[in-house]
Protein backbone atom coordinates (compact mmCIF):
# COMPACT_ATOMS: atom_id res chain seq x y z
CA UNK A 1 0.00 0.00 0.00
CA UNK A 2 1.38 3.27 -0.67
CA UNK A 3 1.41 6.25 2.22
CA UNK A 4 -1.39 7.94 0.83
CA UNK A 5 -3.64 4.69 0.53
CA UNK A 6 -2.67 4.07 4.35
CA UNK A 7 -4.01 7.17 5.00
CA UNK A 8 -7.25 7.17 3.22
CA UNK A 9 -7.82 4.31 5.03
CA UNK A 10 -7.08 6.02 8.10
CA UNK A 11 -9.32 8.85 7.31
CA UNK A 12 -12.02 6.41 6.41
CA UNK A 13 -12.05 5.03 9.24
CA UNK A 14 -11.98 7.95 11.04
CA UNK A 15 -14.84 9.51 9.26
CA UNK A 16 -16.57 5.90 9.53
CA UNK A 17 -16.56 5.75 13.52
CA UNK A 18 -17.08 9.14 14.34
CA UNK A 19 -20.36 9.93 13.93
CA UNK A 20 -20.94 6.64 16.84
CA UNK A 21 -17.71 7.88 19.18
CA UNK A 22 -17.46 11.49 18.77
CA UNK A 23 -13.66 11.27 19.22
CA UNK A 24 -12.46 13.57 16.59
CA UNK A 25 -13.37 17.25 16.35
CA UNK A 26 -12.03 17.45 13.16
CA UNK A 27 -10.75 14.82 10.38
CA UNK A 28 -8.32 16.43 8.10
CA UNK A 29 -8.51 14.76 4.91
CA UNK A 30 -6.77 17.32 2.43
CA UNK A 31 -4.48 18.26 4.77
CA UNK A 32 -3.18 14.56 5.47
CA UNK A 33 -3.17 13.55 1.82
CA UNK A 34 -1.23 16.25 0.82
CA UNK A 35 0.98 15.53 2.83
CA UNK A 36 0.62 11.75 1.95
CA UNK A 37 1.59 12.82 -1.31
CA UNK A 38 4.60 14.99 -0.32
CA UNK A 39 5.99 12.26 1.91
CA UNK A 40 5.60 9.34 -1.05
CA UNK A 41 7.44 11.90 -3.35
CA UNK A 42 10.63 12.03 -0.37
CA UNK A 43 13.19 9.29 -0.38
CA UNK A 44 14.75 10.68 2.94
CA UNK A 45 14.65 7.52 5.76
CA UNK A 46 12.46 8.94 8.21
CA UNK A 47 11.19 7.60 11.43
CA UNK A 48 7.74 7.67 11.27
CA UNK A 49 7.20 7.78 7.59
CA UNK A 50 3.28 7.45 6.74
CA UNK A 51 2.61 6.89 10.37
CA UNK A 52 -1.26 8.24 11.25
CA UNK A 53 -1.75 10.16 14.67
CA UNK A 54 -4.66 12.31 16.13
CA UNK A 55 -3.43 15.18 18.13
CA UNK A 56 -5.55 16.82 21.18
CA UNK A 57 -7.09 19.76 20.29
CA UNK A 58 -5.02 22.20 22.50
CA UNK A 59 -2.07 21.43 20.92
CA UNK A 60 -1.67 23.77 18.45
CA UNK A 61 -0.95 23.17 14.54
CA UNK A 62 -0.49 25.37 12.10
CA UNK A 63 -3.77 25.78 9.76
CA UNK A 64 -5.50 23.45 11.59
CA UNK A 65 -7.95 24.53 14.34
CA UNK A 66 -7.37 24.13 18.06
CA UNK A 67 -10.72 25.15 20.05
CA UNK A 68 -9.53 23.52 23.02
CA UNK A 69 -12.77 22.07 23.28
CA UNK A 70 -13.94 25.10 24.01
CA UNK A 71 -16.80 27.13 22.34
CA UNK A 72 -14.52 30.56 22.88
CA UNK A 73 -12.06 29.51 20.74
CA UNK A 74 -14.38 27.58 17.71
CA UNK A 75 -12.85 28.38 14.77
CA UNK A 76 -9.57 29.23 16.05
CA UNK A 77 -6.24 28.54 14.27
CA UNK A 78 -2.53 28.94 15.08
CA UNK A 79 -0.24 30.60 13.44
CA UNK A 80 2.50 27.90 13.78
CA UNK A 81 2.95 24.53 15.10
CA UNK A 82 3.64 23.20 18.14
CA UNK A 83 7.42 22.00 19.15
CA UNK A 84 5.73 18.40 19.79
CA UNK A 85 3.26 18.62 16.11
CA UNK A 86 6.81 20.12 14.22
CA UNK A 87 8.98 17.52 15.25
CA UNK A 88 6.90 14.45 14.50
CA UNK A 89 5.86 16.25 10.82
CA UNK A 90 9.73 16.37 10.89
CA UNK A 91 10.00 12.61 11.25
CA UNK A 92 7.56 12.03 8.56
CA UNK A 93 4.45 11.30 10.98
CA UNK A 94 0.69 12.08 9.09
CA UNK A 95 -1.75 14.03 11.27
CA UNK A 96 -4.92 13.31 10.48
CA UNK A 97 -7.00 15.36 12.58
CA UNK A 98 -7.68 17.25 15.75
CA UNK A 99 -9.75 15.48 18.99
CA UNK A 100 -11.96 15.86 21.46
CA UNK A 101 -11.32 16.48 24.77
CA UNK A 102 -12.53 18.72 28.13
CA UNK A 103 -12.87 21.91 27.49
CA UNK A 104 -9.20 23.42 28.58
CA UNK A 105 -8.49 19.87 29.57
CA UNK A 106 -10.29 19.87 32.77
CA UNK A 107 -12.08 17.13 33.41
CA UNK A 108 -11.74 13.51 33.99
CA UNK A 109 -14.24 12.44 31.48
CA UNK A 110 -14.71 14.47 28.08
CA UNK A 111 -18.19 15.48 29.08
CA UNK A 112 -16.72 19.19 29.47
CA UNK A 113 -16.50 19.52 25.73
CA UNK A 114 -18.10 22.15 24.50
CA UNK A 115 -18.55 19.71 21.08
CA UNK A 116 -20.60 16.92 22.93
CA UNK A 117 -19.55 13.76 24.82
CA UNK A 118 -16.71 11.42 23.44
CA UNK A 119 -18.08 7.59 23.59
CA UNK A 120 -16.22 4.59 25.21
CA UNK A 121 -15.85 2.02 22.14
CA UNK A 122 -15.98 -1.27 24.51
CA UNK A 123 -19.27 0.22 25.82
CA UNK A 124 -20.96 3.44 24.41
CA UNK A 125 -23.13 4.29 27.19
CA UNK A 126 -19.73 5.03 29.32
CA UNK A 127 -17.24 7.27 29.50
CA UNK A 128 -13.62 7.31 27.68
CA UNK A 129 -12.15 9.25 30.71
CA UNK A 130 -10.54 12.26 30.74
CA UNK A 131 -9.54 14.89 29.44
CA UNK A 132 -7.77 13.80 26.77
CA UNK A 133 -10.79 11.12 25.68
CA UNK A 134 -11.09 12.08 22.07
CA UNK A 135 -6.93 11.05 21.71
CA UNK A 136 -7.70 7.90 24.03
CA UNK A 137 -10.27 6.91 21.78
CA UNK A 138 -9.06 7.46 18.75
CA UNK A 139 -6.04 4.87 19.32
CA UNK A 140 -8.39 2.61 21.58
CA UNK A 141 -10.57 2.28 18.34
CA UNK A 142 -7.83 1.57 15.94
CA UNK A 143 -8.14 4.46 14.34
CA UNK A 144 -4.85 5.26 14.15
CA UNK A 145 -1.61 3.77 16.32
CA UNK A 146 -0.67 6.86 18.55
CA UNK A 147 -2.12 9.38 19.24
CA UNK A 148 -0.72 13.04 21.36
CA UNK A 149 -2.44 14.20 24.42
CA UNK A 150 -1.81 16.20 27.43
CA UNK A 151 -1.52 15.89 31.14
CA UNK A 152 -2.29 17.78 34.24
CA UNK A 153 -3.32 15.57 36.47
CA UNK A 154 -4.15 12.22 34.50
CA UNK A 155 -5.49 13.21 31.39
CA UNK A 156 -3.55 10.62 29.84
CA UNK A 157 -3.31 7.99 31.65
CA UNK A 158 -6.46 7.52 33.16
CA UNK A 159 -8.60 8.01 30.00
CA UNK A 160 -5.79 5.16 28.91
CA UNK A 161 -6.73 2.56 31.31
CA UNK A 162 -10.79 3.56 30.47
CA UNK A 163 -10.05 2.61 27.12
CA UNK A 164 -7.46 -0.53 27.17
CA UNK A 165 -4.83 0.97 25.93
CA UNK A 166 -1.05 2.29 27.00
CA UNK A 167 -0.94 5.83 28.28
CA UNK A 168 2.39 7.82 29.26
CA UNK A 169 2.86 10.44 31.00
CA UNK A 170 7.13 11.54 30.59
CA UNK A 171 9.12 13.97 33.54
CA UNK A 172 8.07 17.26 33.37
CA UNK A 173 10.27 19.17 31.08
CA UNK A 174 11.07 15.82 28.82
CA UNK A 175 8.57 17.12 25.92
CA UNK A 176 8.09 20.76 24.90
CA UNK A 177 5.19 22.67 26.02
CA UNK A 178 5.79 25.09 23.32
CA UNK A 179 2.27 25.23 21.43
CA UNK A 180 0.49 23.31 23.92
CA UNK A 181 -2.19 25.81 25.32
CA UNK A 182 -1.61 26.00 28.84
CA UNK A 183 -4.26 24.69 31.72
CA UNK A 184 -1.86 25.04 34.79
CA UNK A 185 1.80 25.95 33.53
CA UNK A 186 3.56 24.02 36.30
CA UNK A 187 2.01 20.97 36.07
CA UNK A 188 1.02 20.78 31.88
CA UNK A 189 3.14 17.82 29.98
CA UNK A 190 2.29 16.26 26.59
CA UNK A 191 1.62 12.63 26.95
CA UNK A 192 1.19 9.91 24.61
CA UNK A 193 -1.35 7.07 23.68
CA UNK A 194 -0.51 4.39 21.75
CA UNK A 195 -1.78 0.19 21.07
CA UNK A 196 1.36 -0.96 22.40
CA UNK A 197 4.17 0.55 24.44
CA UNK A 198 6.84 0.22 21.56
CA UNK A 199 4.01 3.23 19.86
CA UNK A 200 4.28 5.27 22.83
CA UNK A 201 8.39 4.71 22.71
CA UNK A 202 8.58 5.42 19.40
CA UNK A 203 6.92 8.47 19.49
CA UNK A 204 8.52 9.75 22.91
CA UNK A 205 11.83 9.31 20.82
CA UNK A 206 10.84 11.79 18.09
CA UNK A 207 9.39 14.16 20.34
CA UNK A 208 11.70 14.82 23.22
CA UNK A 209 14.20 16.85 24.46
CA UNK A 210 15.33 20.90 25.23
CA UNK A 211 13.58 23.25 23.28
CA UNK A 212 14.96 26.70 23.08
CA UNK A 213 11.02 27.87 22.90
CA UNK A 214 10.31 26.30 26.18
CA UNK A 215 12.80 27.12 28.88
CA UNK A 216 11.24 24.48 31.11
CA UNK A 217 12.18 21.52 29.11
CA UNK A 218 15.80 20.12 30.01
CA UNK A 219 18.88 19.64 28.48
CA UNK A 220 18.27 15.68 29.43
CA UNK A 221 19.89 12.81 26.80
CA UNK A 222 17.22 11.68 25.26
CA UNK A 223 17.92 7.63 25.04
CA UNK A 224 16.61 5.32 21.94
CA UNK A 225 13.59 4.05 24.02
CA UNK A 226 12.77 1.23 21.35
CA UNK A 227 16.40 -0.18 22.00
CA UNK A 228 15.51 -1.17 25.89
CA UNK A 229 11.78 -1.97 25.47
CA UNK A 230 12.90 -5.82 25.44
CA UNK A 231 15.43 -5.84 28.36
CA UNK A 232 14.80 -8.40 30.60
CA UNK A 233 13.27 -7.02 33.94
CA UNK A 234 14.38 -9.55 36.03
CA UNK A 235 15.40 -7.76 39.38
CA UNK A 236 13.82 -4.80 38.98
CA UNK A 237 12.10 -3.28 42.15
CA UNK A 238 9.01 -2.56 41.74
CA UNK A 239 7.49 -0.63 45.02
CA UNK A 240 3.58 -0.67 45.83
CA UNK A 241 1.87 1.51 48.46
CA UNK A 242 0.03 -1.07 49.97
CA UNK A 243 -1.60 2.41 52.02
CA UNK A 244 -3.24 3.94 49.20
CA UNK A 245 -4.99 0.58 47.88
CA UNK A 246 -7.87 1.39 50.26
CA UNK A 247 -11.17 3.15 50.52
CA UNK A 248 -12.96 4.37 47.37
CA UNK A 249 -10.95 1.20 45.48
CA UNK A 250 -13.32 -0.20 43.58
CA UNK A 251 -12.95 -4.16 44.50
CA UNK A 252 -12.38 -5.80 40.85
CA UNK A 253 -9.66 -2.70 40.00
CA UNK A 254 -7.73 -4.10 43.32
CA UNK A 255 -8.20 -7.78 42.00
CA UNK A 256 -6.95 -6.82 38.59
CA UNK A 257 -3.60 -4.67 40.14
CA UNK A 258 -2.77 -7.07 42.95
CA UNK A 259 -2.73 -9.71 39.79
CA UNK A 260 -0.70 -7.54 37.68
CA UNK A 261 1.66 -7.62 40.68
CA UNK A 262 1.74 -11.34 41.05
CA UNK A 263 2.47 -10.98 37.18
CA UNK A 264 5.57 -8.80 37.59
CA UNK A 265 6.64 -11.36 40.80
CA UNK A 266 6.47 -13.94 37.86
CA UNK A 267 8.29 -12.59 35.75
CA UNK A 268 11.51 -11.94 38.22
CA UNK A 269 10.55 -8.31 39.39
CA UNK A 270 11.39 -8.26 43.12
CA UNK A 271 8.49 -6.83 44.91
CA UNK A 272 8.86 -4.13 47.72
CA UNK A 273 6.76 -1.62 50.39
CA UNK A 274 6.93 1.70 49.76
CA UNK A 275 5.11 4.39 51.54
CA UNK A 276 4.12 7.80 50.46
CA UNK A 277 2.35 9.21 53.21
CA UNK A 278 1.45 12.51 51.52
CA UNK A 279 -0.07 11.11 48.52
CA UNK A 280 -2.99 11.26 50.36
CA UNK A 281 -3.08 15.17 50.14
CA UNK A 282 -2.84 15.15 46.15
CA UNK A 283 -6.28 16.03 45.57
CA UNK A 284 -6.65 18.89 47.52
CA UNK A 285 -3.27 20.58 46.64
CA UNK A 286 -3.61 19.61 42.83
CA UNK A 287 -7.07 21.45 43.00
CA UNK A 288 -5.73 24.81 44.72
CA UNK A 289 -2.59 24.77 42.55
CA UNK A 290 -3.96 23.59 39.03
CA UNK A 291 -7.09 26.53 39.49
CA UNK A 292 -5.10 29.44 40.71
CA UNK A 293 -2.58 28.56 37.58
CA UNK A 294 -5.93 28.05 35.22
CA UNK A 295 -7.49 31.51 36.55
CA UNK A 296 -4.14 33.26 35.39
CA UNK A 297 -3.75 31.45 32.13
CA UNK A 298 -7.48 32.02 31.46
CA UNK A 299 -7.08 35.68 31.44
CA UNK A 300 -5.81 36.01 28.03
CA UNK A 301 -9.32 34.81 26.15
CA UNK A 302 -10.93 38.23 26.57
CA UNK A 303 -12.74 38.41 23.33
CA UNK A 304 -9.74 40.66 21.86
CA UNK A 305 -6.50 38.38 21.24
CA UNK A 306 -8.14 35.22 20.22
CA UNK A 307 -11.36 33.32 18.80
CA UNK A 308 -14.88 34.34 19.48
CA UNK A 309 -16.12 37.52 20.91
CA UNK A 310 -19.41 38.15 22.03
CA UNK A 311 -22.25 40.55 19.96
CA UNK A 312 -23.89 43.83 20.92
CA UNK A 313 -21.07 44.74 23.89
CA UNK A 314 -21.33 48.54 24.32
CA UNK A 315 -18.04 49.10 26.25
CA UNK A 316 -14.47 47.59 26.61
CA UNK A 317 -15.75 45.63 30.12
CA UNK A 318 -18.72 44.45 28.93
CA UNK A 319 -17.24 42.81 25.77
CA UNK A 320 -14.94 41.25 28.43
CA UNK A 321 -17.64 39.72 30.47
CA UNK A 322 -19.91 38.49 27.82
CA UNK A 323 -17.07 37.14 25.74
CA UNK A 324 -16.80 34.86 28.68
CA UNK A 325 -19.76 34.17 30.16
CA UNK A 326 -21.17 33.01 26.28
CA UNK A 327 -17.57 31.73 25.73
CA UNK A 328 -16.38 29.27 28.89
CA UNK A 329 -18.79 26.44 29.97
CA UNK A 330 -19.78 25.47 33.74
CA UNK A 331 -16.52 23.45 34.71
CA UNK A 332 -13.99 26.08 33.49
CA UNK A 333 -16.14 28.70 35.09
CA UNK A 334 -15.90 27.16 38.73
CA UNK A 335 -12.12 26.27 38.18
CA UNK A 336 -11.49 30.40 37.23
CA UNK A 337 -13.66 31.03 40.34
CA UNK A 338 -11.87 28.41 42.65
CA UNK A 339 -8.23 29.93 41.44
CA UNK A 340 -8.88 33.57 41.51
CA UNK A 341 -10.42 32.65 45.44
CA UNK A 342 -7.16 30.63 46.37
CA UNK A 343 -4.83 33.48 45.32
CA UNK A 344 -7.26 36.29 46.68
CA UNK A 345 -5.41 38.56 49.55
CA UNK A 346 -6.46 36.71 52.75
CA UNK A 347 -6.39 33.38 51.50
CA UNK A 348 -3.71 33.01 49.76
CA UNK A 349 -1.03 32.14 52.35
CA UNK A 350 -4.05 29.88 53.75
CA UNK A 351 -4.30 27.81 50.60
CA UNK A 352 -1.85 28.77 47.93
CA UNK A 353 1.35 28.89 49.68
CA UNK A 354 0.19 26.37 51.87
CA UNK A 355 -0.14 23.89 48.99
CA UNK A 356 2.69 24.40 47.55
CA UNK A 357 4.46 23.74 50.55
CA UNK A 358 2.79 20.30 50.77
CA UNK A 359 3.40 19.56 47.10
CA UNK A 360 7.40 19.77 48.42
CA UNK A 361 6.69 17.05 50.75
CA UNK A 362 4.56 15.11 47.71
CA UNK A 363 7.81 15.32 45.95
CA UNK A 364 9.98 14.56 48.67
CA UNK A 365 7.75 11.29 49.15
CA UNK A 366 8.93 10.02 45.53
CA UNK A 367 12.14 11.02 46.13
CA UNK A 368 12.45 8.96 49.03
CA UNK A 369 10.58 5.27 47.89
CA UNK A 370 13.20 5.81 44.90
CA UNK A 371 16.13 5.10 46.68
CA UNK A 372 14.69 1.72 47.25
CA UNK A 373 12.97 0.39 43.88
CA UNK A 374 13.04 1.50 39.81
CA UNK A 375 9.52 1.97 39.90
CA UNK A 376 6.17 2.45 41.95
CA UNK A 377 2.86 0.52 40.82
CA UNK A 378 -0.48 1.40 41.95
CA UNK A 379 -4.19 1.39 39.98
CA UNK A 380 -4.66 4.13 37.55
CA UNK A 381 -8.02 4.85 38.03
CA UNK A 382 -10.30 3.59 41.04
CA UNK A 383 -12.83 2.74 38.81
CA UNK A 384 -13.61 1.48 35.46
CA UNK A 385 -15.33 3.77 33.01
CA UNK A 386 -18.23 5.07 34.26
CA UNK A 387 -21.86 5.90 32.92
CA UNK A 388 -22.03 9.03 30.78
CA UNK A 389 -23.68 11.27 33.16
CA UNK A 390 -23.18 9.88 36.17
CA UNK A 391 -20.94 11.70 37.45
CA UNK A 392 -21.57 15.11 35.84
CA UNK A 393 -23.55 17.01 38.74
CA UNK A 394 -21.19 16.41 40.84
CA UNK A 395 -17.88 17.75 40.84
CA UNK A 396 -16.11 16.13 44.16
CA UNK A 397 -16.96 12.77 42.65
CA UNK A 398 -15.22 13.65 39.58
CA UNK A 399 -12.21 14.73 40.94
CA UNK A 400 -11.37 12.09 42.59
CA UNK A 401 -11.46 9.80 39.66
CA UNK A 402 -7.88 11.77 39.65
CA UNK A 403 -6.73 10.18 43.21
CA UNK A 404 -3.79 7.70 42.11
CA UNK A 405 -2.62 10.10 38.91
CA UNK A 406 -2.65 13.72 39.85
CA UNK A 407 0.98 13.60 42.90
CA UNK A 408 2.79 12.16 39.85
CA UNK A 409 1.90 15.78 38.14
CA UNK A 410 2.56 17.76 41.42
CA UNK A 411 6.26 15.71 41.87
CA UNK A 412 7.14 16.05 37.91
CA UNK A 413 7.46 12.36 37.90
CA UNK A 414 6.89 10.36 34.56
CA UNK A 415 4.15 7.66 34.43
CA UNK A 416 2.34 4.75 32.60
CA UNK A 417 -0.79 3.16 32.49
CA UNK A 418 -1.01 -0.28 31.47
CA UNK A 419 -4.30 -2.95 30.46
CA UNK A 420 -4.13 -5.46 33.16
CA UNK A 421 -7.27 -6.83 32.79
CA UNK A 422 -10.76 -6.67 32.29
CA UNK A 423 -13.57 -6.16 34.37
CA UNK A 424 -16.62 -8.85 34.74
CA UNK A 425 -18.61 -6.54 32.49
CA UNK A 426 -15.88 -6.84 30.21
CA UNK A 427 -14.28 -3.33 30.81
CA UNK A 428 -10.66 -2.90 31.12
CA UNK A 429 -8.69 -1.80 33.99
CA UNK A 430 -5.22 -0.37 34.04
CA UNK A 431 -2.15 -0.84 36.33
CA UNK A 432 0.02 2.22 37.14
CA UNK A 433 3.96 2.52 36.81
CA UNK A 434 5.39 5.42 38.23
CA UNK A 435 9.20 5.83 37.88
CA UNK A 436 11.96 8.45 39.19
CA UNK A 437 12.86 11.43 36.74
CA UNK A 438 13.47 10.83 33.30
CA UNK A 439 13.15 7.20 33.64
CA UNK A 440 10.84 6.85 30.47
CA UNK A 441 12.96 4.01 29.54
CA UNK A 442 12.16 1.91 32.59
CA UNK A 443 8.82 2.35 32.40
CA UNK A 444 8.46 1.40 28.90
CA UNK A 445 10.60 -1.86 28.97
CA UNK A 446 8.40 -2.76 31.90
CA UNK A 447 4.89 -1.99 30.03
CA UNK A 448 6.55 -3.73 26.81
CA UNK A 449 7.32 -6.92 28.91
CA UNK A 450 3.63 -7.31 30.61
CA UNK A 451 1.89 -6.74 27.46
CA UNK A 452 3.57 -8.78 25.39
CA UNK A 453 3.17 -11.96 28.27
CA UNK A 454 0.08 -11.21 29.31
CA UNK A 455 -1.89 -9.72 26.83
CA UNK A 456 -5.77 -8.14 27.98
CA UNK A 457 -6.90 -10.78 24.89
CA UNK A 458 -9.78 -8.67 24.18
CA UNK A 459 -11.01 -5.52 21.72
CA UNK A 460 -13.34 -2.86 21.87
CA UNK A 461 -17.20 -3.71 20.54
CA UNK A 462 -15.89 -0.71 17.80
CA UNK A 463 -13.11 -1.44 16.16
CA UNK A 464 -11.55 -0.22 13.13
CA UNK A 465 -11.14 -2.95 10.79
N1 LIG B 1 -8.94 15.33 35.54
C1 LIG B 1 -8.02 16.31 36.02
C2 LIG B 1 -8.66 17.66 36.01
O1 LIG B 1 -9.82 17.71 35.80
C3 LIG B 1 -6.78 16.28 35.22
C4 LIG B 1 -6.89 17.00 33.95
C5 LIG B 1 -5.66 16.93 33.12
O2 LIG B 1 -4.74 16.15 33.39
N2 LIG B 1 -5.62 17.79 32.11
O3 LIG B 1 -8.05 18.66 36.21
Amino acid sequence: MTIREKIEKTLDNAEKLNGELNSFLSIERDYATKRADELENDSEEKSLRGVAIAVKDNICTKDLQTTCGSYILNNYKAHYDATAVKKLNDAGAVIVGKTNMDEFAMGSSNESSAFGTVKNPWDRTRVPGGSSGGSAVAVASGVVRASLGSETGGSVRQPASLCGIVGLKPTYGRISRFGLVAFASSLDQIGIFGQTSKDAADVLGVTAGRDANDSTTADVAVPDYAATLDNDIKGKKIGVPRALFGEGLDDEIRHAVEKSIDNYKSLGAEIVDVELPYAKYGIAVYYIIATAEASSNLARFDGVRYGFRAEDAHELREMYRKTREEGFGAEVKRRIMLGTYVLSSGYYDAYYSKAQKVRALVKKDYEKAFNTCDAILTPTSPSVAFKIGEKSDDPLAMYLSDIYTVSANLAGIPGISVPCGLSSEGLPIGTQLLGNFWSEDVLLNLANIYEKEFPLGAKPKIFAE
